[in-house]
């Protein structure tokens, strides 16, 4: 049987276990297992759709109709916030693709209606 201090000590602990939770949970690791993946140029999928972070680095040989005011910044399927340095793409699975990126799959981004 336990005696109050021992009861004590050990509510205590609890306690004070209890409190750090919310740190870790709001903590970076966290928010690293929420955030998506990047997509890096060297993916396979990257490779297959002449993704490159910066734009004006496209291949010209291989994409002629690529034009360096296209990014994926006004891609129809870029999803992220505008002033974000990065933000995820609906067409490569929700992974984070650069502002200033460019792919293939590039389509004009509908201008916002006027009224
Ligand atoms: Fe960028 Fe659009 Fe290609 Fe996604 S689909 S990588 S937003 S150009």
């Amino acid at each position: 049987m336990k005696d109050n201090k021992t009861n004590r000590r050990v509510f205590l602990a609890n306690l004070a276990a209890s409190a750090a939770l919310p740190a870790f949970w709001s903590g970076n690791a966290f928010a690293q297992a929420t955030q998506p993946a990047k997509f890096e140029e060297t993916d396979p999928m990257a490779i297959a759709l002449g993704y490159k972070e910066d734009t004006t680095k496209v291949d010209k040989v291989k994409y002629p109709n690529h034009k360096p005011e296209q990014k994926c910044n006004n891609c129809a399927l870029y999803q992220g916030k505008a002033g974000d340095p990065s933000g995820p793409c609906a067409a490569v699975g929700g992974k984070l693709v650069t502002e200033s990126g460019w792919c293939s799959v590039w389509a004009q981004k509908p201008e916002p209606a006027k009224g």
